[in-house]
């Protein structure tokens, strides 16, 4: 039987004021991911820094963390096989602008604006989804999404 993987999913401060978060929930259900968790919340400029650690000291890194910290975003912890590769692929190319030329029904496309206002977040590896799941998550133990009690609401 397919082994459901879990990965990290952003909802960001963009696409969550124009009013998509639902929409783009239903997609990824459609899509045949399991919402296995989901909060809304603010990042602070310390978390959100945290959160994007691997880019500090680059360029974008300012503009992305006031982005990040711009308002409320929606996290969610996205299961289904190989779900690292399968929500990097809807959600599409990083720049929007990109996306909108090569992929024009990803999420990126649809949701996103701008090279840095891209609608989404996911994570890019098995071991990224396990870090980024526990910073945003850290009251769900690595097992505890395997049983029923997985689609409770955080
Ligand atoms: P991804 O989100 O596709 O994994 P990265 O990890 O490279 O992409 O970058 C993290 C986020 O930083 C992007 O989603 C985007 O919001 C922003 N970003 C990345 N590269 C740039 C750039 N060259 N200019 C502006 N913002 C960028
Ligand atoms: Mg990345």
């Amino acid at each position: 039987m397919a082994t459901l993987e879990r990965t990290l999913g952003l909802i960001k401060p963009d696409a969550v004021r124009a009013g998509k978060s639902r929409e783009i929930m239903q997609l990824a259900e459609l899509s045949g991911f399991q919402l296995l968790a989901k909060k809304n919340l603010q990042l602070s400029q310390e978390r959100a820094e945290e959160f994007y650690s691997e880019h500090q000291g680059k360029p974008f890194f300012p503009r992305l963390v006031e982005f990040m910290t711009s308002g409320p975003l929606y996290a969610m912890v996205l299961g289904k096989e190989d779900a690292v590769k399968a929500w990097r692929g809807l959600m599409g190319p990083t720049n929007s602008l990109a996306a909108k030329e090569q992929q024009p029904t990803c999420l990126r496309a649809l949701y996103g604006t701008d090279g840095t206002q891209n609608a989404t977040h996911g994570s890019d590896s098995a071991a990224s989804a396990a870090r980024e799941i526990g910073f945003f998550f850290p009251e769900l133990q690595p097992d505890a999404l395997e049983g029923p009690e997985a689609t409770a609401e955080y």
